[in-house]
């Protein structure tokens, strides 16, 4: 239980009320009787009784009453409240999801852990008479701490060259006294005129529209449509140094933030120091002391993943949304928010402008710029004369190497070209681990998860066959466990591990780094690797998605693109967006130093149109016709979509109650509802998976529709989970 710091509970009813949402998947506020003369306000973070226990809770509202026979609130709990702006964004979370308003409070709560005491940081300072013994280093201390300024242990121990022991000696001769020092800042303070970058023409242009924007103090967004090395970064920059200057606070959103190193230098090399980072890798006492600094106004720039978005700015002037169109922004679990349309409607909320930063946009953005919602700001070239890299297909129907080989006769001559001119080439696979599929050759077994319906992937690292979904792992036997054949397990199809192999095979002199996000050391290890790859200490590296993201390796002149092909088959309707991001993503890593690049793109459909738009850089057109399917088919932005996710351990249950969902439809003009059919992964972790689909005319009320539809169908046994997502990433 958190530490009630304010006793607000003097025994006598008061004449207020208070509405308190508490984080369980409840879909209200209770009310609660505030304490006669107790210093309550809204947002405050409260402790109070909830059937049989306590819980923290948060005041939503307050009201005028007598509340005779409500339970009283116990407490107030000693952390920065959840300001109006914050409340009314997860009111409106909660309405546009269908999550529980309790369940969306969540995100923005942070009570303080059990270690949440501030350590003391002690210092020490010369103090009594010199010590009888005065060895020459206590000498050396007491000269170093001359002028009675205040040293930590450390410190001093390092300006005398003495060891701690020397310093600890002194301060029980009484020689040094220890006093307390103020606590460390929790970050420093950025500089918007510590290092201007020199803009070339276009990137001014757009960096004065969006200083504009700041300058203005209203919500606006602004989409910046860069290609790759054009200096998004940089433009974005200048927006984040208008609203330093206006001494206002700025968030930056990132999907992969614990992996953006090289962003925290660029930001450092440009205001004078690092911005405070705020995602799940940092320690949970960082965590409350910057959730503090955040509300106090002491923190100015907030560099985050997703839940950055919940933080208590006290004075926010802009929201950067750095690479838009990426999925990682969706959560999926608890409340299904997208995290940029949430950044959104925070920062009309809070009046603030918002920045949109991607290559490749995602569909909504670009229809939403066409039709005026947003400003539209475009950097067709990449920064210094440097050229986009040439990009050329592989057509694998002619080309494709022997049985069990991946890389094929050009690709393997163009990596060989690249090394000889001592340049760094990147083969991108997005398959970790060694095989997808391991199969027995004499009766046809195929390994396969027990929770869920997806084949196991071979880890050759682990010796072991994972599930990529349920996290279930086997060892991989040496016999088919089916028909009892001796050595008759193959792999199929190749995972980076074994794409790895026939690297070393072809170039045994060369230094390769392997990249997955599975591999152990985790996010240290990574961050290591990424920095090696940027000094240029690797020849080829070979990763999975995580290599195609933002990073600037200089050396890097060749990007061969394994199989093109692998997201184009799901039959989801956003597959070809996706591949279109994702391989334009990483071709554009190649040719961002001094030499130009290219990319080879692996394909059996070089004819697809994701592979036309990609070999002639046409963007504009394959956008406008994804556009065009998507309006023909009434699907966002152009129709509003909801996927609703019946499961249950037994596949019948599960059936039964989509069925029963379906019969209460009651779709009105202008919604339509789809199915029910098994959803595209029908087992996940024992649960059986139907699907139903609504597909909704962009002005009808489709939240309206989905809560009285749901109440109205009779409530499932709770083995039975429905799941609504509103604006699902696949569909
Ligand atoms: P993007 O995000 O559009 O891919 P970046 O912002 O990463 O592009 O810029 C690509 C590279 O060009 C980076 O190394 C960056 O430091 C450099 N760069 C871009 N604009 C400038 C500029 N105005 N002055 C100096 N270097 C720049
Ligand atoms: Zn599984």
């Amino acid at each position: 239980m958190p530490s009630e710091n304010g006793a607000v509970n003097e025994g006598r009813a008061g004449s207020r009320i208070a509405d308190i949402v508490v984080p369980v998947a409840l879909d209200k506020a209770y009310s609660y009787a505030v304490p006669a003369g107790a210093a309550l306000a809204e947002g405050d973070v409260v402790v109070v009784p909830l059937g049989p226990r306590e819980t923290v809770g948060v005041v939503w509202a307050l009201r005028e009453g007598a509340g005779a026979n409500l339970k009283s609130v116990l407490g107030r709990v000693d952390v920065p409240p959840m300001g109006e702006d914050l409340r009314r964004l997860i009111d409106w979370i909660a309405w546009y999801t269908l999550a529980p308003l309790g369940l969306a409070m969540r995100l923005a709560l942070r009570i303080p852990g059990e270690d949440r005491a501030e350590q003391v940081r002690v210092g020490v300072r010369l103090a009594g008479e010199p010590p009888e013994r005065l060895t020459a280093a206590r000498l050396r201390v007491i000269a170093a701490a001359e002028g009675g300024l205040v040293y930590t242990k450390g410190d001093l121990a390092e300006r005398a060259g003495v060891s701690l022991a020397v310093i600890n000696g002194l301060v029980d001769t009484g020689t040094l006294e220890a006093v307390a020092l103020p606590p460390e800042p929790v970050a420093g303070l950025p500089d918007p005129e510590h290092a201007p970058a020199a803009l070339s023409p276009d990137q001014e242009r757009a960096a004065a529209v969006l200083r504009a924007a700041v300058a203005e103090r209203s919500f606006s967004v602004t989409l910046v449509e860069g290609v790759t090395g054009s200096g998004k970064t940089e433009v974005y920059f200048e927006a984040v140094a208008e609203a330093l200057r206006q001494g206002r606070q700025a968030l930056i959103l990132m999907p992969e933030i614990a992996l953006t190193a090289q962003f925290l230098g660029r930001f450092a090399a440009r205001f004078g120091t690092a911005p405070a980072e705020w995602h799940s890798g940092i320690s949970s006492r960082r965590r409350e002391r910057l959730h503090r600094a955040v509300a106090s106004g002491e923190v100015k720039v907030v560099a985050g993943a997703r839940s950055a978005l919940f933080l208590p700015f006290s004075d926010l002037g802009l929201v950067v949304v750095d690479e838009e169109h990426e999925q990682a922004y969706k959560q999926e679990e608890g409340a299904l928010y997208h995290a940029r349309d949430m950044a959104i409607v925070r920062a009309r909320i809070d009046k603030a402008p918002v920045v949109l930063a991607s290559a490749t946009p995602s569909v909504e953005t670009r229809v939403n710029a066409a039709r005026g919602r947003y400003r539209h700001l475009v950097l067709p070239e990449r920064f210094g004369g440097r050229t986009l890299p040439t990009m050329r297909a592989i057509d694998m129907r002619k080309k494709a190497p022997e049985r069990g080989r991946w890389l094929s006769p050009p690709l393997l001559a163009a990596m060989r070209e690249t090394r000889a001119a001592g340049e760094q080439s990147l083969l991108f696979l997005n398959r970790r681990g060694y095989a997808p599929l391991t199969l027995c050759r004499s009766c046809g077994h195929r390994f396969q998860c027990p929770n869920c319906s997806a084949w196991l992937v071979e880890h050759r690292f682990r010796r072991a066959l994972v599930c990529h979904h349920c996290g279930h792992v086997e060892r991989r036997p040496d016999n088919c466990p089916e028909c009892g054949t001796v050595d008759a397990l193959a792999a199929c199809g190749p995972g980076v591990e074994r794409l790895a192999e026939e690297v070393v095979e072809h170039f045994p002199d060369a230094r390769v780094i392997t990249l997955s996000s599975d591999f152990p050391g985790g996010i240290e290890r990574l961050r290591r690797e990424l920095e090696a790859i940027a000094a240029g200490e690797a020849d080829i590296i070979i990763g999975t998605q995580l290599v195609a993201k933002g990073h600037n390796f200089p050396q890097l002149t060749l990007v061969g693109v394994v199989d093109a092909d692998v997201g184009l088959a799901s039959g989801d309707p956003r597959a070809s967006e996706r591949t279109f991001q994702l391989l334009q993503q990483v071709t554009g890593r190649a040719g961002r130093g001094d030499r130009p690049g290219r990319a080879l793109l692996q394909t059996y459909q070089p004819d697809h149109p994701v592979m036309r738009a990609l070999l002639s850089g046409d963007a504009a057109a394959f956008y406008a016709e994804e556009e065009a399917v998507r309006e023909a088919a009434g699907l966002p932005p152009f129709g509003r979509l909801a996927a609703i996710i019946v499961s249950a351990p037994d596949r019948g249950e599960a059936e039964a109650h989509a069925r029963a969902l379906a019969r209460s439809a009651e779709a009105p003009e202008g919604i339509d509802v789809l199915g029910p059919a098994e959803a595209p992964l029908a087992l996940i972790r024992g649960r059986y998976r139907f699907r139903l689909l609504v597909r909704a005319a962009r002005d009808s009320d489709l939240q309206g529709y989905l809560r009285a539809w749901i109440a109205r169908t009779p409530k499932p046994p709770q083995r039975i989970r429905v799941t609504v997502d509103v604006d699902p990433m696949s569909f």
